[in-house]
């Protein structure tokens, strides 16, 4: 047995060998890095550890806003925990540089702090949740409006996955236990089994959809299973049409009048009014941002654009904090452009990813950017060709809210006739001067496979080099990011025919 002089002696032997170690590298880095360089990379990591700081403070105030009930909420809802370890979120700030790593920081903290309001809101306010299968995009609204609190139920697994990749993991396996076929979208899956499992958010009533193959199974299980009160909502499959914006916006009438008969909710038209005029302000503003993405460089990429207009459809549509978010990146761009940087020091390639975003293996944008020189501009689930919403009249609000539910992020691809998934993305590619295309090829979305062959054709004809990344949305026991990142990696060398930048990007899993 080792006596305690000996462990003692050990122990500040290896902490020595970590400091030497440690002021090696540092004197390395001192050696072998510029003035510019080191004072740029010394703000770099003060702004990384005052974000983290700004989002824990935040974060303890909310929880306190809350009281001693979150102790029974952790016991109930423990995948909450998931929610409070954000290293992964801030891992993906390494590599990044100025004003592009500001933006991205910004909109991860953005991320962690409403995501954790709403949550917080959920939980107090029971008797007034509706509970939205799927992401609640313009429900959301409406409900805020009727004095409401949204629960979309996509959210916390999305969420709790950017944060731990295989947090869901046991939801899935216990959907699948209690008789959801395996080959279901493991988005909906997700949220069943959290269901399931008796740890989803207690609400007041729940409203169903058919957006998508997945959501339609989903929908069935919801209203036997849940036992609420529950709305379907019957959304046209061709629904780029007057016609069936003229009927969806009567639907979303009906469900306007069934809240008021079945929950506390009154709409309060002003209110709405003022949430879709904001509204209107985060559009423009993030459309200004896209036309500054459009120059080459483009001065900001990945998840700085695709997060925050996510964030401000699912979370923080029609709140002046979505606007101020939008402004944000607005003056970071124009930081970068005023400076002549692009957000990826090298941007070789420009790129877009296509139906289904990388969920499990996000951290491939940043790989991309640092070991290829690849900026993605462009997402499937940031792009819409929505516009501005008429607030002249109560009716023309309700079809404004409507057409947006109908073009809801993803489902929006995954319905319709072959020019919904197709005509888009041709326009991005020229629109953006986009020389790759990066499809996501999640393997439970049934609704586009048939696609690829299309895709693929039509990206031959015009010459646009494509790769397609089999994973699972929601489960990296199908794809591990090794897969993932070799697939990039021979992609980049034999079509692309370019060698690396650098070998190793810091921090990827
Ligand atoms: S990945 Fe496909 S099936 Fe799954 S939720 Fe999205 S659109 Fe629906």
């Amino acid at each position: 047995m080792k006596s305690i002089h000996s462990v003692g002696e050990n122990t500040t032997a290896s902490i020595f060998k970590s400091v030497r170690s440690m002021a090696t590298e540092l004197w390395k880095y001192l050696r072998t890095t510029d003035k510019e360089s080191i004072v740029s990379d010394v703000k770099d990591t003060w702004l990384l550890w005052k974000t983290i700081v700004e989002v824990y403070a935040i974060a303890v105030r909310t929880v306190l806003k809350r009281g001693p009930g979150i102790v029974s909420d952790l016991k109930k809802y423990p995948w909450l925990l998931q929610l409070v370890d954000l290293r992964n979120l801030f891992r993906s700030a390494r590599g990044r540089k100025g004003a592009y790593r500001k933006a991205t920081l910004n909109v991860f903290k953005e991320t962690a702090t409403s995501a954790l309001e709403y949550l917080i809101d959920v939980l107090k306010n029971p008797d007034r949740v509706v509970h939205i299968q799927a992401s609640g995009t313009g429900i959301s609204e409406l409900c805020r409006a009727m004095g409401l609190i949204p629960y979309m139920d996509m959210s916390p697994p999305v969420i709790a996955v950017l944060a731990n990749p295989r947090s869901m993991e046991k939801y899935m396996d216990f959907a699948e236990s209690e008789g959801i076929p395996a080959d279901v979208c493991s988005l909906p899956r997700c949220s069943q089994g959290l269901l399931f499992k008796g740890e989803s958010p207690k609400a007041a009533v729940s409203i169903g959809n058919n957006n998508c193959e997945g959501q339609v199974n989903a929908s069935l299980v919801y209203t036997k299973k849940f036992g609420l009160p529950t709305f379907m909502l019957d959304a046209p499959n061709n629904f780029k049409s007057e016609r069936a914006e003229i009927f969806y916006g009567k639907e979303i009438m009906r469900l306007v009048e069934w809240l008021e008969e079945n929950t506390p909710g009154k709409m309060d038209w002003d209110l709405l009014r003022e949430i879709m005029e904001e509204k209107n302000r985060a559009i423009e503003t993030e459309m200004e941002l896209w036309e500054m993405t459009r120059i080459q460089p483009s001065p900001l990429a990945g998840e700085a654009l695709w997060f925050s207009h996510l964030l401000s459809v699912a979370l923080t549509g029609g709140m002046k904090r979505a606007t101020e978010m939008f402004e944000m990146l607005v003056e970071c761009a124009k930081e970068n452009m005023k400076n002549g940087v692009g957000a990826v020091t090298e941007e070789r390639f420009r790129a877009v990813i296509w139906h289904a975003p990388m969920a499990t293996n996000w951290h491939a944008y940043r790989y991309l950017e640092v070991k290829w020189g690849v900026s993605v501009v462009q997402e499937c689930m940031m792009y819409t060709e929505m516009g501005l919403f008429d607030t002249s009249s109560n009716e023309s609000m309700l079809r404004g809210i409507g057409r947006l539910m109908l073009n809801a992020p993803m489902a929006n691809f995954a319905r319709g006739p072959s020019e919904y998934y197709l005509d888009p993305l041709f326009s991005i590619i020229k629109q953006w001067g986009i020389n790759l295309v990066l499809v996501g090829d999640h393997i439970g979305c049934k609704s586009v496979a048939a696609m690829t062959g299309l895709l693929r054709e039509k990206c031959r004809q015009q010459g646009i080099p494509v790769v397609f990344v089999p994973y699972d949305l929601m489960d990296k026991r199908s794809a591990s990011w090794e897969d993932v990142a070799n697939r990039l990696d021979q992609f980049m060398e034999t079509i692309m025919k370019v060698e690396p930048l650098r070998e190793t990007v810091p921090a990827v899993c």
